[in-house]
């Protein structure tokens, strides 16, 4: 089994590039269990599905295949088998959608199906498998109910955070065009979306709470991997 580091924290809070730096550095792999949410939501409209439908997203996971590559460069892939695939042929073959899955539209829409409990599930059980299976000898997984509920038990847990401005200003630098309001007020709507359904704001009993509003990206990266050598 692999050392596993759970990382969680709230959109823009830089969890994404820090856990996966601090991966890098550890020699450890990644796993971004947001990028499956994504993914999903992705495919869910392609195919032309109700997002906020549990049947409907129960029908896709039973046809769905997604890959993301837990070491290197990141690669998302997603195929569809059977029924479904008739609306949507093109994804019977495994098609990457590594870069469609960060577009603003999907961000807007992705809480749809993240706040479906058997979708919580179903995802939980395929990241616990992912871990299991993937012959590393540590993984860093981030998220959002990480600590708390897909490894409770993992012997490293950390929550990291920043303030909205911080976390907006961040974010409005990656999506040139937006402005620092604009972005603040998206993160704010996607976070309060999200945090009806687990909280990633306030640190669980025995987490590590790693504020990097005044930290650089290099700080923040050496904050993490300092409680993990600890
Ligand atoms: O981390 P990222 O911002 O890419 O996550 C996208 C969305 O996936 C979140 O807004 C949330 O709705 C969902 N998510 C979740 N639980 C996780 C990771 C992500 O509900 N562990």
């Amino acid at each position: 089994e692999p050392i596993l580091v759970a990382i969680d924290g709230p959109a823009g809070s830089g969890k994404s590039s820090v856990s996966r730096a601090a991966a890098e550095r550890l020699e450890f792999g990644i796993l971004d269990t947001g990028a499956a949410y994504r993914a999903l939501a992705w495919t869910a409209r392609r195919i032309g599905l109700d997002l906020d439908d549990t049947a409907a997203m129960e029908t896709l996971l039973d046809a769905w295949t997604y890959r993301i590559t837990m070491r290197g460069a990141q690669h998302v892939t997603v195929s569809v088998t059977g029924g479904l695939s008739a609306a949507v042929p093109q994804l019977t073959a495994p098609t990457d959608i590594t870069a469609e899955i960060r577009d603003h539209a999907i961000s807007g829409q992705v809480s749809r199906v993240s706040k479906l409990p058997v979708v919580r599930e179903r995802l939980n059980r395929m990241f616990r498998n992912a871990v299991a299976n993937s012959g590393l000898p540590g993984v860093v997984i981030e998220g959002r109910d990480i600590t708390t509920v897909v490894a409770p038990d993992a012997p490293v847990r950390i929550l990291l955070t920043a303030t909205p401005e911080v976390r907006a200003a961040r974010r409005a630098g990656e999506l040139p065009g937006l402005t620092p309001e604009h972005v603040l007020a998206d993160l704010q709507a996607r976070d309060a979306k999200d945090a009806l359904v687990v909280d990633f704001m306030n640190p669980a009993p025995g987490v590590t709470l790693v504020d990097t509003s005044n930290l650089n990206f290099e700080q923040s990266v050496q904050a993490v991997v300092d409680i993990v050598r600890a």
